[in-house]
């Protein structure tokens, strides 16, 4: 089997879209000359009727409101090629709160849910406590400097990027690979747990977008994957295989760590989507990378969700 629908895909309505001429005509075509079946556009959205737990630009402006503009631009007839509305919404594991309610979930064709944007700090994932202690130490040291209040050095201190305060850390406390793979081991249970998420799991196609792909964090994807036995695979995707929540495989899939995962994942009963997670034209062709995996697990039309077959 190829992957034959894509239903991870951005356009420029998301912020971090690199592509302003991504509209959806142009996405249309783009699906076409790749032979594509299906293609859902899943945009970044939080229900503005559920409050954020921490502040977020990022969010601010990614309402449902301003999302769902796009059902307007989607042609009534396309020829060969079935488009679906969904969205990528948020999981701030470390608060348990989902970015999604019933009634705005109800909108749409299907729903990816992340656990894993732990590059969004304090925010989906805490900071692990030597950047915390580091950030107080430079703060500190701003708050030395004559004419800065300590308010302000508070502050400044918070717009560093944490590599620059790998010097401030004096002794490392935290394995980050561990602390990582703790979190989305943890993040994954709880969103399975998850009241809102109960409340309309079953009535609408729910697929868990790049499960336990550290955003931010690639280069270490596959040594946090090796921390997590099979064992705590299984119970976590069974919780998943029960609920009739699916999992994605996208482009970047092609590791042995990746495919043991997804291998229990398969052997749990999950059902699973395509995803090229891309934010401009050029990217579509990316869902192909998922090649080896399919290839590996030999899936076949049975282990895809209900929606996204053909
Ligand atoms: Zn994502
Ligand atoms: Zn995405």
């Amino acid at each position: 089997m190829r992957p034959f629908h894509d239903v991870h895909v951005h356009n420029y309505l998301s912020s971090c879209s690199g592509d302003n001429q991504s509209t959806v005509e142009s996405y249309i075509e783009v699906a076409k000359s790749l032979d594509m079946k299906l293609i859902g556009f899943a945009n970044h959205t939080w229900d503005e009727t559920i409050e954020l737990p921490a502040s977020s630009s990022f969010y601010k402006r990614q309402s449902m409101a301003f999302q769902m503009q796009i059902k307007s631009q989607i042609p009534e007839r396309v020829e060969g090629l079935k488009i679906l509305v969904g969205a990528e919404t948020e999981y701030c594991g470390m608060y348990d709160v989902l970015g999604m309610g019933k009634d705005a979930a109800l909108q749409l064709d299907f729903l990816l849910i992340p656990h894993s944007h732990v590059h969004m700090r304090n925010f989906v994932m805490p900071a692990t406590e030597d950047v915390t202690n580091a950030r107080a130490r430079v703060a500190e040291i701003f708050a030395g400097i004559e004419g800065i209040t300590p308010e302000r050095a508070t502050a400044l201190a918070k717009t560093l990027p944490e590599p620059e305060l790998e010097a401030f850390m004096t002794e490392k406390k935290v394995d980050y690979v561990q602390f990582v793979s703790d979190f989305m081991v943890e993040s994954f249970r709880s969103l399975m747990q998850n009241e809102t998420l109960k409340s309309y799991s079953d009535l609408i196609p729910v697929s868990i977008a790049h499960p336990f792909q550290p955003v931010g964090s690639w280069p270490l994807r596959d040594p946090m994957v090796a921390r997590i036995s099979d064992n705590t695979f299984g119970e976590l995707f069974q919780m998943a295989a029960k609920r009739g929540i699916g999992l994605e495989i996208n482009g970047a899939t092609n590791s042995p760590e990746v495919f043991r995962m997804f291998g229990v994942a398969k052997e749990c009963g999950c059902k699973f989507t395509f995803g090229s997670d891309m934010h401009a034209r050029v990217d579509m062709q990316k869902v192909f990378g998922a090649q080896p995996c399919i290839d590996h697990l030999g899936l076949t039309e049975n282990d895809l969700m209900e929606f996204v077959r053909t």
